[in-house]
């Protein structure tokens, strides 16, 4: 008996089921991994995880000739197959898989071949980018009837700090143009992949089905349509992947292809959380793999990408979503807790799909060393090979935080931020680090540097003018503070939601610090966007002095200067000492209200103050 319901792409999951019977006993498909491919990939290769009861008991076959089983594997579990297949016809195409009992075909699936895009995405992430960091959940609430999802185990409840909010895709894409005029060009968004777990889901982190936006958010469908929509702006879009685990709510957990799907499958062991064993000459055998094959927490299963199985799983899914949404960059979530063979494999397997491909990793570290092995073109301690091209740069964060709020002597303060960026010597790539003054897991940097205004001028201007890819995490525009508390500083934005008294996207009911805040950014981000010198130019900097930090960007005779002054009074700055970069240049413009400085005289620096000077 044959029965076949739906091939439908999108919500494939919560439609596709497939069932048939032989013999008494009975077959179905309700997952097929990935849900459909393309064409014209330099890997011919394509492994198919097929779930279902009893699926291991059939015989896949396909009739069309430019499809070649390689192989077929049966899994721990009776429910899975995996299918080698090869491509050798290279073109978009239909074709049937036929399963049978000996000589009875059972159940049959239309698999689809789609044709590749031709690959060269003008928004690909690069230096002259601003990304945007949002979490939607907390951003706003576009589409009211999605708050709650049947299927789905956690209701909207905004009273909740940890709860669900209501924010999705919608409420981001009827944003765009407010993303747009602040200057943001790359829109990162906190994981939207399917996480159905019990509770305190809407981090995004926990992910139950890696093929399904979740439903709360929208649909895969909705997905595409946000990054198309920000393309027509020039935005690029940012997935957020998790590699390294799950959430325990993911349907493997019901029914594990192996017995070594996840690392410690029977016995739970959490991971110690210390990145620095990683790397570490003096650990005992036993510390050695913890760090990696321990779990994050207990519903997060951590991942065995030693298993080959999981490991094409993964490199797939995340080809599927570049291709499928046309992705500017991908952001890993803890990198280094992933195995580090597979990140090898993985990395270069994105980068010959997408040679021009800028993606990224986060490994929360403070030192430079241990940040910079993950990137390429750095030179690691052992034969670790990345191809991953950018990293986030924690310790420049840190320094930077330290080195507004310390007094300046000779080993502290402003100087810091001077002795960080003095390391760059060790990365691959410095200027393609994505650099930040918080994020979504750290308190609001307003708040870090005690509702200052002064020196959140001096952090952000900094931030969108030294080395790197700025990355603002949404409400900075608006100085929104916080504690250190999850819930609290991924607070909702005001204007996201029906009814809110204040609507920061169109500015009403902002007070004067947060008007300031955001006109301050606004002027600052899209004055970035077209300067070559800070898009593309070297960085010069002088050693810090009487708690001055000074710095260029030089591209071709396009030259910026800024100045920082962290102490506590006004100085007097000479140019004698900079000359040597100056040149001809005299005249420098304040980028942020037009003022003019003659720069063959001194001039005054106000406390606690940044100076950006566009040179003529
Ligand atoms: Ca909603």
């Amino acid at each position: 008996m044959l029965k076949k319901y739906f091939n439908i792409k999108e919500f494939y999951l919560t439609i596709l089921l497939i069932s048939g019977i032989s013999k008494g006993l009975s077959f179905e498909i309700d997952h097929i991994e990935p849900p459909f491919w393309w064409s014209g990939f330099e890997n011919k290769n394509l492994q198919l995880m097929i779930h279902g009861d009893n699926i291991s008991k059939l015989q896949p076959k396909i009739p069309y000739k430019g499809i070649k089983i390689k192989k077929i594997h049966i899994a721990d579990s009776p429910n899975y197959l995996f299918i080698d297949l090869f491509i050798e016809k290279d073109k978009p195409k239909q074709f049937t898989i036929n399963f049978y009992d000996k000589k009875k075909k059972v159940l049959s699936y239309d698999y689809e071949l789609l044709k590749r895009k031709e690959y060269h995405n003008k928004q690909n992430l690069n230096s002259a980018d601003v990304i945007y960091l949002i979490t939607p959940d907390r951003y706003a609430n576009g589409d009211r009837s999605n708050d709650n999802i049947d299927h789905l185990f956690e209701k909207v409840n905004r009273m909740n700090k940890d709860g669900r909010h209501g924010g999705d895709i919608k409420g981001i894409i009827d944003h765009l143009d407010y993303i747009n005029d602040m200057g943001f060009t790359q829109i990162w968004l906190n994981p939207v992949l399917e996480n159905n777990q019990t509770n305190y889901s809407y981090h995004g982190y926990s992910t139950t089905d890696y093929y399904n936006i979740d439903a709360r958010y929208g649909s895969n469908k909705l997905y595409k349509k946000l990054s198309l929509e920000a393309k027509k702006r020039d935005i690029g879009l940012i997935k957020d992947l998790v590699l390294n685990h799950i959430g325990s709510g993911h349907w493997w957990m019901n029914d594990l292809p192996t017995i070594d799907w996840l690392n410690y499958q029977d016995n739970y062991v959490q991971t110690n959380h210390i990145h620095e064993t990683v790397y570490d000459p003096h650990l005992p055998q036993s510390q050695k793999n913890l760090f990696t094959d321990g779990w994050f927490v207990q519903t997060m299963p951590d991942l065995n990408q030693k298993n080959p199985f999981v490991a094409t799983y993964l490199e797939q899914v995340t080809i599927w979503w570049i291709e499928y949404a046309e992705l500017s960059s991908l952001r890993i979530d803890t990198y280094p807790y992933i195995d580090k063979d597979f990140l090898s494999k993985w990395s270069k397997r994105v980068i010959e799909e997408f040679p021009d491909f800028n993606f990224f990793g986060e490994a929360w570290l403070n030192d430079p060393t241990m940040v910079s092995y993950w990137q390429k073109g750095s030179k690691p301690y052992d034969d670790f090979q990345s191809y991953i091209p950018s990293m986030k740069d924690f310790p420049l964060q840190k320094f930077l935080i330290q080195g507004l709020t310390t007094k300046h002597s000779w080993n502290s303060g402003i100087g810091d931020i001077y002795r960080i960026l003095a390391s760059d010597f060790q990365y691959g790539d410095p200027y393609n680090l994505v650099i930040f003054p918080d994020n979504h897991d750290m308190q609001r940097v307003y708040s870090l540097l005690n509702e200052k205004m002064d020196l959140f001028k001096m952090a952000i201007s900094f931030i969108a003018t030294t080395r790197g890819i700025p990355q603002i995490y949404y409400g900075t525009e608006i100085a929104m503070t916080s504690t250190e508390d999850h819930g609290e500083l991924r607070k909702d934005f005001p204007g996201g939601w029906d009814n809110d008294k204040i609507n920061a996207f169109i500015g009403s009911g902002l007070n004067p610090i947060q008007l300031e805040a955001k006109n301050y950014i606004k002027t600052l981000l899209n004055w970035r966007k077209s300067n070559n010198a800070i898009t593309q130019g070297k960085l010069i900097h002088y050693p810090v002095t009487h708690g001055i930090y000074v710095y260029f960007r030089i591209y071709k005779n396009e030259k910026v200067m800024v100045i920082m002054n962290n102490q506590e009074n006004k100085k007097i700055l000479e140019f004698d000492l900079y000359h040597e970069i100056l040149l001809k240049k005299r005249k420098g413009i304040d980028i942020i209200n037009g003022n003019n400085y003659n720069l063959s005289e001194s001039i005054e620096l106000k406390p606690k103050s940044i100076l950006i000077l566009e040179l003529e």
